[in-house]
C-alpha cells in the first residue's frame, strides 16, 4: 500500500517510531494509503531543518524569493490534473471543485505572495523637531508552524506556508490527517521549484500526537492555525505561556440574511451554493438562512426544488454536485444533528438521509438537508455542523434580522441579499463578523483580511495582514 512520507530537509523520510495512520478515500470507504503518525522526534528533525535553512532562507534577496515562489505557483497549475484527482480522491469533493477551485487557489497563493513580498515595505516615522528618524523593520521570526483542517487541504495548507516563506521564516507545517496527499505531493513540486533544503518540512501526524509536538515546542514562535474552535482553544492554552504569536482561524455558523427586494435568482442560485459547496464543508459556508417573510413560501418551495435536483453521486463523476463528506466519523457527526432537529421540533423539508451511490456502497454521502425551525436558539441553529446541512427561518424586520444573525458565538463571515444601499451599509456596520458579502458569495480578493471575530477566531490572513503576522516589527531611532 502507498505510503505518505514526511518531507524533512528536502527529502522524504519514514515516521522515526515507525507509527502509521490509515488513510481513507471517503467515496467508496476504502483505506488506500498511510500516513506517518508522526512523534515529537520527527518534528524535532524538522525543527533542526528549519532553523539551520533559516540562515540563508531569511537572507535570500525578494527577488529570489518571489522567483522561487512563482515557480512553485506555476508547478501546482502543471500539476493541476494530477492533484486535483489527489484532493478528490483524499477528500471525497467533486473533481469539478478540486479542479476549478482547490488547486487553482495552492498555486494563486504561492503566486499572490511571490508578488506581494516585493511590495511589503518598512515605515519609517521623523520625529519632527526632536532631530530624530525612526524606521521600522519587519523581520522575519524564524521557524513558524503552519496546521491546518481537512476541508480544503491544498489550499488553506499554501495559503499559510507562502506568506510564512514569503517573509523570509521556514516552516514546520502539518496537514490533516484526514487529507494529506495533496501536501505530500507539494514536497516534491518544492524540490523541483528549487526550494532550499529544511526551508519547508511537512510533518504528517494526528493532532493529539504531531500537531501537540509543534505547538508545545518552545523555539517555533508563531503558529497559523486553521481549524476547529474547540482545537484553536487548546493551542491558545498551550501556545500563550510561551508567547508564541497566534493566529487561530476557526469554526463558523454563518447567516445568510434575504430580503424581498433582491435580486432573486441570482440570490437563489447563490444560496444553493453557499450552503451545499464541498458538502457544506466550507467555513464560509452560510448555514443559518433568515428570510424575509413576504419571500418566504416562495423562496421555501424554489430553494427546496433546486435542492432536490443536486446530483449526489461518485465525485470523480462529471455530473455530480455533491461528493462524499470526509469521513466516517464526520458524517456520523452532520447526521446526529439531523436526529436533533427531529427531537428538537424542527421539520426537515428535504433530504434528511445517508445515500447509497451505485459503486460506492460504503462511500460517505448524504443528502442535501434543509430544516424549518421556529427556535433561533436550537442547537442546529447555535452549533457548527460543518455538513451538507442548513435551516430556515423567516423574519419581519431588519432588527430581526440583524439581532438573529448575531445571535451565535461565532462571528465569521456573513452574506445579505437586498438591493437597498442603506439597509446594507447598516447591517454591515452592525453585523459581528469579520468578512461581509453583499449580493454576493465567497467572492475573495486575496488582498483583503480573511478571518472571525468571536468564537471564530483571532488575527487575519491575507495581503498585507498575513505578512504582518509572520515578521516581527522592530523599531531603530536614531537621532541626529
Ligand atoms: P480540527 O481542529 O480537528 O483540526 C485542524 C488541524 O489541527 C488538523 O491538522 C489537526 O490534526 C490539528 N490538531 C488537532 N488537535 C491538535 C492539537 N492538540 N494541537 C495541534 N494541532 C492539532 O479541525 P478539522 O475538523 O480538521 O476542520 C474543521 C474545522 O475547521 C471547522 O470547525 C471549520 O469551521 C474550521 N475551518 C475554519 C476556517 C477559517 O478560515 N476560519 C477554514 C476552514 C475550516
Amino acid at each position: 500500500m502507498e505510503k505518505i512520507l514526511n518531507y524533512i530537509n528536502g527529502e522524504f523520510k519514514n515516521p522515526i517510531q515507525n507509527q502509521w495512520i490509515d488513510n481513507y478515500n471517503p467515496s467508496t470507504g476504502e483505506i488506500y494509503s498511510l500516513i506517518p503518525n508522526s512523534s515529537a522526534e520527527d518534528v524535532q528533525t524538522a525543527y533542526e531543518a528549519a532553523e539551520k535553512a533559516f540562515l540563508d532562507w531569511s537572507e535570500t534577496t525578494l527577488q529570489q524569493r518571489s522567483a522561487i515562489l512563482t515557480k512553485i505557483a506555476s508547478l501546482l497549475t502543471e500539476s493541476l490534473e494530477l492533484l486535483a484527482k489527489a484532493e478528490t480522491m483524499d477528500n471525497g469533493k467533486p473533481l469539478s471543485l478540486s479542479t476549478s477551485v482547490d488547486i487553482p487557489r495552492a498555486s494563486s497563493n504561492f503566486q499572490f505572495f511571490a508578488n506581494a513580498i516585493t511590495q511589503f515595505a518598512s515605515e519609517a516615522h521623523e520625529s519632527v523637531g526632536q532631530n530624530a528618524f525612526n524606521f521600522t523593520l519587519r523581520q522575519p521570526i524564524g521557524v513558524v508552524g503552519c496546521i491546518s483542517p481537512w476541508n480544503l487541504p491544498l489550499y488553506l495548507f499554501t495559503w499559510k506556508i507562502a506568506p510564512a516563506l514569503a517573509a523570509g521564516n521556514t516552516v514546520v507545517a502539518k496537514p490533516s490527517e484526514i487529507t494529506p496527499m495533496t501536501a505530500y505531493l507539494l514536497g516534491d513540486i518544492c524540490n523541483k521549484a528549487g526550494l532550499p533544503k529544511g526551508v519547508l518540512n511537512i510533518v504528517h501526524g494526528l493532532g493529539k500526537t504531531t500537531g501537540q509536538a509543534i505547538v508545545e515546542h518552545p523555539k517555533i514562535k508563531a503558529i497559523s492555525f486553521t481549524g476547529g474552535t474547540a482545537t484553536g482553544a487548546h493551542i491558545a492554552r498551550t501556545a500563550a505561556p510561551m508567547f508564541k504569536k497566534l493566529s487561530l482561524e476557526l469554526g463558523g455558523k454563518n447567516p445568510n440574511l434575504i430580503f424581498a427586494d433582491c435580486d432573486y435568482d441570482k440570490m437563489l442560485e447563490t444560496t444553493l451554493k453557499s450552503s451545499f459547496s464541498n458538502q457544506g464543508q466550507i467555513c464560509l459556508c452560510s448555514s443559518r438562512i433568515y428570510v424575509e417573510r413576504p419571500i418566504y413560501e416562495r423562496f421555501k418551495t424554489d430553494f427546496i426544488a433546486k435542492t432536490r435536483n443536486l446530483k449526489i453521486g461518485s465525485p470523480l463523476d462529471k455530473e455530480t454536485n455533491i461528493g462524499a463528506l470526509v469521513s466516517k466519523a464526520h458524517l456520523e457527526k452532520v447526521k446526529s444533528y439531523i436526529d436533533i432537529a427531529k427531537e428538537e421540533g424542527g421539520t426537515i423539508l428535504c433530504g434528511g438521509d445517508y445515500v447509497t451511490v451505485e459503486n460506492h456502497k460504503n462511500g460517505y454521502y448524504l443528502q442535501p438537508t434543509i430544516i424549518e425551525v421556529t427556535d433561533p436558539n436550537c442547537r442546529v441553529t447555535q452549533e457548527e455542523i460543518f455538513g451538507p446541512v442548513v435551516t430556515i427561518m423567516p423574519f419581519d424586520t431588519d432588527d430581526e434580522a440583524l439581532s438573529l444573525a448575531n445571535n451565535v458565538r461565532y462571528g465569521l463571515s456573513c452574506t445579505i441579499w437586498t438591493n437597498n444601499l442603506n439597509r446594507s451599509m447598516l447591517l454591515s456596520k452592525r453585523i459581528q463578523s469579520g468578512i461581509v458579502w453583499i449580493n454576493t458569495w465567497m467572492m475573495r480578493d486575496l488582498r483583503t483580511p480573511f478571518g472571525g471575530i468571536k468564537d471564530s477566531g483571532i488575527g487575519r490572513e491575507g495581503g498585507f495582514e498575513a505578512l504582518r503576522f509572520f515578521t516581527e516589527p522592530k523599531n531603530i531611532c536614531i537621532q541626529y
